[in-house]
């Protein structure tokens, strides 16, 4: 849209004007995403059944349709306060290169030691796991970035972190996994026999290179096999949208304070987190009705799940452990190519946005990785 007004380069928020809450778009759908199901009773999750898993504070936030804001508490905001607020960069060199009239604005998100916008929830999630007490966290990771990020914030905070990484990531990048360490992380390249159903896996498909899905199961087992653990989770879920918020209220803070209204929002989706966490204000005046924007998600063509997957209820893991989520999937015993980023691709698709995206609100393109680099 219009603006005669010169944009900087980098447009930074102040200190003082950081967001204070995060925003939960769910309170302002009309469809609410399908509840979580409890694997064994086949009826909605309680918090008291979520508790067992994950941190109280995090099952509430993980079952709360109605909040609109939750206050991020004030160590969480000093905590941020190390590399947020995050620019919003006018793509100024790449119009040109395109020769397009169109205005391109990035939220760059890599501005800190972990180097992705993972941070923002991992140091939400490790805060919640050590105010209740606990001795650490268990998790899973594909390429390395949410494993780094939570090992990051549990050092900062002093909390015991256990990563099961995806064995081919494992194999392919020693650095990511060494970061983890230094980090003080316990690494298990996953599939493991370190756990019931690593071995199960194992038993079954010797030669794999390991999931997301697979990681998730073992960490899960980790975390419940051990007293004062808690499974922790980088993406997908509700609470991690609700933290990634961070993201898209910065943006429109930055973007009213130059008068810019975008007519388009675009955004990578793996899991949902990022794309979910930049489009939630936004949406949320859509479906209030204050404003219209087009929303499109970008999936690898090698894990299509809003493009190509089913919108049904399955499990989060492939060893069917966890709660049953309605979602985009493209099945939990989904096995990605061993291709660069094959540790990050999931078969599932955030519960949020695949019913956003099942009620149109929403747009979604895959591309494959030759085109990107191609295009690049
Ligand atoms: C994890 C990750 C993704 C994909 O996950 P989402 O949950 O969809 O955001 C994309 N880009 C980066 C840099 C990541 O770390």
């Amino acid at each position: 849209m219009e603006n005669n007004q010169e944009i900087p380069y980098k447009i930074y928020l102040e200190e003082q004007e950081m967001p204070k809450q995060w925003y939960n778009v769910r309170a302002d759908m009309k469809n609410k995403p399908a509840p979580l199901l409890n694997p064994g009773t086949g009826k909605p999750i309680t918090v008291e059944e979520l508790s067992g898993v994950f941190c109280t504070e995090l099952a509430k936030q993980e079952l709360d349709d109605s909040t609109a804001y939750f206050d991020i508490p004030d160590d969480i905001l000093q905590f941020y306060k190390m590399y947020r607020p995050a620019p919003l960069v006018r793509a100024y060199h790449l119009e040109r290169a395109l020769e397009t009239p169109a205005k391109i604005y990035y939220k760059f998100e890599g501005n800190n030691t972990s180097g992705s916008h993972k941070l923002n929830s991992a140091i939400a999630q490790a805060f919640y796991a050590k105010h209740q007490g606990l001795k650490g966290v268990t998790t899973e990771t594909g390429a390395g970035q949410w494993g780094t990020a939570l090992s990051m914030a549990c050092a900062f905070l002093d909390l015991d972190c256990q990563v099961y990484m995806v064995k081919v990531s494992y194999e392919q990048k020693p650095f990511r996994r060494e970061v983890m360490r230094t980090y003080g992380a316990k690494v298990t390249p996953s599939p493991s026999n370190t756990t019931e159903v690593g071995k199960k896996i194992l038993s079954e498909f010797p030669d794999t290179n390991g999931s997301l899905g697979c990681a998730i199961s073992e960490a899960v087992e980790a975390a419940t096999s051990q007293e004062g653990y808690r499974y922790v989770l980088g993406s997908v879920l509700s609470q991690v949208l609700l933290h990634q918020s961070i993201i898209g209220l910065e943006a429109k803070a930055a973007l009213d304070k130059y008068d810019v209204k975008p007519d388009i929002i675009i955004g990578c989706a793996g899991g949902g987190s990022n794309l979910g966490g930049l489009i939630s204000p936004f949406m949320g005046e859509k479906l209030r009705g204050e404003a219209d924007y087009r929303f499109i998600a970008v999936e690898p063509a090698s894990c299509p799940s809003l493009t190509r997957g089913k919108y049904v209820y399955d499990f989060c893991d492939t060893g069917a452990i966890c709660p049953l989520a309605k979602m985009y999937t493209l099945g939990s015993s989904f096995m990605p190519s061993a291709n660069h980023a094959g540790g990050l691709r999931y078969h599932g698709m955030s519960s949020v946005l695949s019913q956003l995206y099942d009620d149109g609100l929403m747009e979604a393109v895959s591309v494959e990785q030759t085109a990107v680099f191609d295009a690049a």
